[in-house]
C-alpha cells in the first residue's frame, strides 16, 4: 500500500462517510502536494477491493465508509449527515424478490436528524 493509499484510508477510518473533497482536504495537511485526483483513484480503489465502501448520495457526491459490513443510510436533506441504518433482514427480502444473488442496490433514506430535527 502506498503512503497515500495508507492515509488516505486512515482519514476515512477515523471521520466514516466522507466525501472525496473532504478527504482531500484532511490529507493536504500531512501530504500538501497530494492531488484531488490521486484521492479519488484511491478511494475508488479502495473501495473496489472492499476494504472501504463507496455510498452513492443521490444528487451529491458519493462518500466512502469505513463499515463495510452491508448497512443502509439515512441522509438528512437540511445538514447532509449521515448516518448508518440497519435494516434487519434486507438482503434477504432482496433477494428473495430479484431471484438472484448478483445484483446492486443503493437504498438511502432521505430524514432529518436529530441535529435539526431539534430546531423548530
Ligand atoms: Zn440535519
Ligand atoms: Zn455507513
Amino acid at each position: 500500500m502506498t503512503k497515500q493509499s495508507q492515509l488516505i484510508l486512515a482519514i476515512v477510518a477515523r471521520y466514516g462517510h466522507v466525501t472525496a473533497d473532504e478527504v482531500h482536504r484532511e490529507a493536504k495537511k500531512s501530504l500538501p502536494k497530494i492531488a484531488v485526483g490521486t484521492v479519488y483513484r484511491n478511494l475508488n480503489e479502495l473501495a473496489e477491493t472492499g476494504i472501504i465502501k463507496k455510498i452513492e448520495v443521490p444528487n451529491a457526491p458519493d462518500r466512502f465508509d469505513k463499515t463495510v459490513a452491508p448497512h443502509e443510510h439515512l441522509i438528512c436533506p437540511n445538514c447532509g449527515a449521515v448516518e448508518d441504518l440497519m435494516i434487519t433482514g434486507l438482503d434477504t427480502l432482496l433477494q428473495s424478490a430479484v431471484g438472484e444473488k448478483d445484483y446492486h442496490y443503493c437504498l438511502t433514506v432521505s430524514a432529518r436528524c436529530e441535529n435539526c430535527n431539534r430546531i423548530p
